[in-house]
């Protein structure tokens, strides 16, 4: 077992099981989350035999990491080995004074939206705590002064919530890496009623919904899980806890001739309204890959969709793509890998 994947009440009844005081928690949570180091040894200030005992029955770290890519735009993305030999993806985005690090929770991933890679290999298998956790850790451990995370990476996190509120838990809590709620944004195509637990448990999280669609009958031909959680009880629900939280984001995957249209766009102002959903919104460039169903939008189209949002007074950003000689965007490296 990892012993990250404990909670830090967990690790906390482990140690006073042992007979030994309080302050061994808080100098073994000390060396987890807020100095990580690469071995159990080098937690200097605990004594040796429990060291060794915790060497014996724990692993410190759930991967390895096996490369870095640099990319042109300084975009970074690390390829860690799972301990079942598989990859996951994280990567590290500087931007002004921000430095965003998106981090995976699945294998794979079970929604199977059209235009996602990741959505198209399947679903291998959910990621434990400690590999969520293990992301950020290691990019602590290496010096990158991490400003944001971002819930981004290959998986759907509410899909996985069990485990990522097991992590978010650890990731806020002042004894464990004590980040900011505000820094924290987690993406998702909206499952209940997972989304009303997080956004109840987490009131300053950053909650971004992929909608990708101006309407019900457009999202369900690119995204099966609209069948299961349609869009609008996800929103009815995110509604009711808006008042004492940051916008929400919308994010809209432009696909070409699909979801681009300037009709796409007042359908979508509609949408939202309809809603009383108060949010910004992210248009994303489709990310094309080798046998995708779909193509990136001209430039042209995509200015015209947002101009057109920004004029019925909506805050809209365009995604910039980044890393893309590095294959970053979501689950392509992993494809790469397997299918060399
Ligand atoms: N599963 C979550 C988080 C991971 S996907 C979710 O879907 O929200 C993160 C974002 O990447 C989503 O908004 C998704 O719509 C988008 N995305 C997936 N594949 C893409 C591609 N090929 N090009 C552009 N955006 C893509
Ligand atoms: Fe899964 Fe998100 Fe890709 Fe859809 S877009 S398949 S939910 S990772």
């Amino acid at each position: 077992m990892n012993i990250k994947d404990l909670s830090i009440e967990e690790l906390d009844v482990l140690i006073r099981e042992k007979g030994l005081p309080k302050y061994r928690t808080d100098q073994l949570l000390y060396w987890l989350y807020k100095k990580p180091v690469e071995s159990f040894d080098d937690m200097t200030n605990l004594p040796k035999s429990l060291r060794e005992e915790f060497d014996k029955n724990f692993t410190l770290w759930s991967i390895k990491e096996i490369e870095t890519l640099i990319s042109q735009d300084k975009t970074e993305k690390k390829i860690f080995l799972t301990k079942d030999n598989d990859v996951i993806e994280s990567v590290i985005i500087p931007d002004k004074e921000r430095l965003t690090l998106c981090i995976s929770t699945q294998i794979g991933c079970r929604m199977g939206c059209k235009f996602c890679l990741t959505g198209y290999q399947g679903f291998k298998r959910n990621l434990s705590p400690s590999e969520i956790l293990d992301q950020i850790l290691w990019a602590k451990m290496q010096g990158y002064p991490i400003t944001n995370i971002v819930i981004m990476g290959m998986g759907e996190p509410l899909d996985n919530y069990h485990n990522v509120k097991k992590a978010l838990k650890i990731l806020f809590h002042e004894k464990g890496i004590s980040f900011s709620h505000r820094r924290v944004t987690l993406s998702t195509v909206g499952i209940i009623p997972e989304i009303e637990d997080l956004l109840k448990s987490f009131p300053q999280i950053v909650l971004s919904l992929s909608l990708n669609a101006p309407d019900s009958v457009k999202r369900a031909k690119i995204m099966p899980v609209e069948k299961i959680h349609p869009f609008k009880s996800v929103m009815n629900i995110m509604r009711k806890y808006q008042k004492r939280r940051k916008l929400f984001t919308v994010e809209y995957v432009m696909l070409k001739d699909f979801n681009d249209s300037l009709e796409d766009a007042v359908k979508l102002i509609e949408t939202i309204r309809s809603h009383k959903l108060r949010c910004k919104i992210n248009l994303i460039p489709f990310n094309p890959w080798p046998g995708s169903p779909f193509e990136r939008p001209e430039e042209k189209k995509i200015l015209e969709f947002q101009n057109l949002l920004i004029k019925n007074n909506f805050s809209v950003f365009i995604r910039k793509s980044r890393g893309s000689d590095i294959l970053a965007a979501c689950g392509q490296l992993r494809w790469k890998r397997l299918n060399p």
